[in-house]
């Protein structure tokens, strides 16, 4: 249902001139499949080819554009000599200088006594002016098209940047009138170019600086993404709203049980946000709310009495794990404590099959199963519940909308709550979720030990099995992570099998190896000897990093560290210090390590502080590399750099709220643009919610 006006944007690449079959796969996977997505593939910067002096006045290192005319050719007399190709402009000389050339083109391009014009970088060595491969030979007349500011693109190996140019040139030629979805007194204040224009004046500069992200052209398109990511958060938001939902009020007996089996007292900022669900539940509306905790602040606790609000309420509650492994373990924790309150919990996951799995959700149809932990085996559609009250989502940022929506549709105004360890700094949390409500636990349980945290090159690898030696000696057990390397799980597992047999050949047969790709039950298997201390030492690929809860553990060693988001070194390393040991972390790195790259891991060895940390890792790399991984559920922004547009953010979302407010169903002219808007950034599954115009 896209706007017709729109289908040019959205042809295939393969359509555009000097893109093949087999190029436009290329550009395809470099920027995306469709026009539009190449019109969005920016300029990272620009060459300034205006320069045009003499020859006899050109500066050696200069990139200039000269109009000269061909005088001889002087062929290589063996080999390993360039061919050179002397010039003139009456001023003085220049050799065009080309190595491993093809004698033919050149005689060709550069026919003797023609006038050329030219575009290169000079070098001028004595008295001598030469220009090694220039970058553009063209015929005088056309000096012109030469004389200009050049859009520098990223590229993928085998698209030539003329081809991509020239196919960005055709696209720019197709780009449709769009209406005008900005409000005109935004367009006026800040002096924005239309869509088109804007598009237009970032491919073809006019200023040296036309590409910058403080660029009015390059402002306006990030404003129109995160416009399109903010009101389409504020749809959902409507539409959440619209559903109605209903009290889950517990009398707290349940709850006063659990607690006087805990060994502990529950933190102050346990009791708040404990306070606050209670509160959500407790209206008529349906809870949307966020229980942010950095790892092993006490999170799977405060979801457990939250879920037995709505068992006191005579109702049901399910947990919503990311990972096989995290479902279990999450199972594991939960179920003694409900049965202290004498709740029946159950496990779902796809591992369960057949008669078993029949009876499960037969007792659960029947509300004799209480509480359910699982992964999307619980989204399934004949998972039938006999009254949902409460969906915990232990998210990870690996889940999209749709599920948490799919469990919610599982019961009548279901309560939701979504957990995540990753401290979102507030900018990626507007742009993930919106306006959620939040409950953060700010305050660790009381006990914890600081962690050794230390950065060391690969280089000194053999120190660190010495020190892991004396570690194991004195009882410890290690993490030992190998990162994701490439987007192909064969290359990770390849790295993480050899460090295995590697660490295998010195520690002998207590190294265990879990990764992604194993059957589940040995992964388990390994797991749990890990648990047990029948292993000294696990090596592991990112599996590890939701969730488990080892406490003995008290090394973390994660390898290439240089290549993790920040955030997630924070999570990963949350694996330790989570008993009474004292713990440490050691990030080993690739060298050479450039300054962006020390001052991200020396973050990491000062603080432990994981909203501080997120917050850096978001002004030094980004928003787009925060969490480094595709799998995040946080959208991705191409035009928008959530650093350097964090002002248009705020301002994307005032908008969006005014918008929804005064034209909820973006029927006004200016929201007939809006919808437009919404198809063009692919953001439009929530129109079909809107009553038509
Ligand atoms: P996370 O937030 O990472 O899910 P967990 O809920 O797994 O953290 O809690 C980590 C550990 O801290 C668990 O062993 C849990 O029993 C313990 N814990 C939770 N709350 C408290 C508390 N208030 N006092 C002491 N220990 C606690
Ligand atoms: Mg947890």
């Amino acid at each position: 249902m896209r706007p017709q006006i729109l289908f040019p944007l959205f042809a295939a690449l393969d359509k555009l001139p000097g893109l093949g079959p087999r190029l436009s796969k290329l550009a395809a996977k470099l920027c995306g499949e469709h026009v539009v997505d190449l019109l969005w593939h920016l300029p990272v910067s620009v060459i300034d080819r205006r320069a045009s002096p003499s020859l006899a006045s050109a500066e050696n290192g200069a990139i200039v554009t000269l109009k000269v005319k061909v005088e001889r050719h002087q062929k290589p007399s063996h080999q390993r000599q360039p061919y050179r190709v002397r010039c003139s402009d009456g001023s003085g000389f220049i050799d065009l200088v080309f190595f491993n050339a093809r004698d033919q083109w050149l005689e060709k391009n550069l026919p003797i006594g023609t006038w050329r014009a030219i575009s290169g970088r000079v070098e001028r060595f004595g008295g001598e002016l030469n220009m090694v491969h220039p970058d553009h030979i063209v015929p005088a007349e056309e000096l012109e098209s030469l004389q200009r500011l050049e859009p520098v693109y990223p590229l993928t190996a085998g698209l030539p940047a003329k081809t991509l140019r020239k196919a960005i040139d055709a696209a720019l030629t197709r780009l449709p009138d769009l209406p005008e979805w900005i409000d005109p007194a935004v367009m006026r204040r800040d002096d924005w170019p239309s869509w088109r224009e804007a598009l237009s004046s970032l491919h073809r500069p006019e200023a040296a600086d036309g590409f910058s992200l403080q660029s009015r052209a390059r402002r306006r398109l990030a404003y129109d993404e995160l416009l399109a990511n903010q009101l389409a958060l504020a749809l959902v938001r409507q539409q959440n709203r619209s559903l109605a939902g209903r009290p889950s009020q517990g009398d707290g007996r349940l709850r006063e049980k659990v607690l006087a089996s805990l060994p502990y007292q529950l933190t102050g900022s346990q009791q708040q946000a404990m306070h606050e669900i209670a509160e959500d539940m407790a209206q008529a509306n349906r809870m949307l709310r966020l229980l942010q905790g950095d790892v092993g602040s006490g999170k799977t606790v405060v979801a457990l009495l939250a879920m037995l609000i709505a068992v006191e309420a005579e109702g049901q509650a399910a947990l919503l794990a990311p990972t096989d492994i995290l479902a279990r373990q999450h199972f594991a924790n939960l179920q003694p404590l409900a049965q202290a309150a004498g709740v029946e919990i159950a496990l779902l996951t796809g591992r369960d099959k057949g008669k078993a799995r029949e009876a499960l959700l037969s007792r659960l149809a029947a509300g004799d199963i209480k509480l359910i932990v699982g992964t999307h085996a619980l989204v399934q559609e004949d998972v039938v519940f006999d009254d949902l009250r409460l969906a915990v989502v232990d998210e990870q940022h690996r889940f999209g909308v749709q599920q948490r929506v799919a469990l919610a549709g599982k019961g009548r105004g279901v309560d939701l709550l979504v957990m995540t360890a990753t401290p979102i700094p507030r900018t990626l949390m507007l742009t993930g979720y919106g306006d959620i409500d939040v409950s953060r636990l700010t305050e660790k349980p009381p006990g914890r030990q600081p962690i050794d945290t230390r950065t060391l090159p690969i280089e000194r690898l053999d120190d660190v099995v010495e020190g892991l030696r004396r570690a194991i000696a004195g009882g410890a057990r290690i993490y030992w992570v190998c990162p994701l390397v490439d987007e192909s799980e064969v290359i990770d597992l390849a790295a993480a099998s050899e460090r295995h047999r590697h660490l295998s050949q010195i520690f002998g047969d207590r190294v265990g190896l879990v990764h992604g790709k194993q059957k589940a039950a040995e992964r388990d298997q390994t797991m749990a000897a890990f648990t047990a201390g029948d292993l000294d030492i696990l090596v592991a690929t990112t599996v590890i990093e939701v969730g488990v809860n080892v406490p003995e553990a008290t090394v973390m060693v994660i390898e290439h560290a240089e290549r993790f988001g920040l955030a997630q070194l924070h999570q990963l390393r949350g694996r330790v210090g989570r008993g009474s040991g004292k713990s440490s972390c050691l990030l080993l790195y690739q060298t050479p390590l450039g300054e962006t790259a020390k001052a991200r891991l020396s973050i990491l060895r000062e603080s432990e502080d994981g909203f501080r940390i997120a917050e850096e890792d978001l002004r030094l790399r980004g928003g787009g590399e925060l969490l480094g991984t595709r799998q995040s559920g946080l959208p991705e922004f191409r035009l928008a750099d959530l650093a350097a547009h964090d002002d248009l953010l705020t301002m994307a979302r005032d908008d969006a709220h005014l918008i929804i407010e005064r034209d909820h169903n973006l029927l006004s002219p200016r929201g007939e643009a809006l919808r437009i808007l919404l198809y063009l950034f692919q953001r439009d599954a929530m129109i079909k919610t809107l009553r038509s115009g």
